[in-house]
């Protein structure tokens, strides 16, 4: 399902074992390479699928999929001690800068709100 020219269906398809977190057979989670908090990361689904106006009621199960991993990681990680954020941007002025949906999992400081 993936794209060319797409940045993350190229990392999840030559991805190195040791760059990715956790998948299964419909999400990745990978580091955010320019992370903006001591833990980030990505909580992304395998079908490219460019933003969240764009899932059909066909692909909505990935929705409650990408945000079960992130209660699993949450719970894995210990990020529900102090707490953690989950952010998803779509278009110009959220500043999504990748064109393939994805969650951020933010944690490890204190964080702003409201955001920036
Ligand atoms: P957004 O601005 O919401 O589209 O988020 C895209 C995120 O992808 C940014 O936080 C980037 O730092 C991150 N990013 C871009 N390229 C890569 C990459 N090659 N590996 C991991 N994260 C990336
Ligand atoms: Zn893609």
């Amino acid at each position: 399902m993936e794209n060319e020219s797409c940045v993350f269906c190229e990392i999840m398809v030559n991805r190195k074992p040791e760059d990715i977190v956790f998948e299964d057979e419909q999400v990745t989670v990978f580091h955010d390479i320019n992370p903006q908090a001591p833990v980030h990361l990505l909580i992304v689904p395998k079908k490219h699928i460019a933003k969240l106006s764009d899932v059909t009621e066909q692909d909505s199960k990935i929705l409650c999929r990408m945000m079960e991993i992130a209660r699993e990681m949450a719970v894995k990680m210990n990020l529900n001690q102090q707490g953690f954020r989950l952010v998803m941007n779509e278009g110009k002025d959220s500043g999504q800068s990748i064109f393939h949906m994805h969650l951020h999992m933010l944690s490890g400081r204190r964080l702003m709100w409201p955001p920036g």
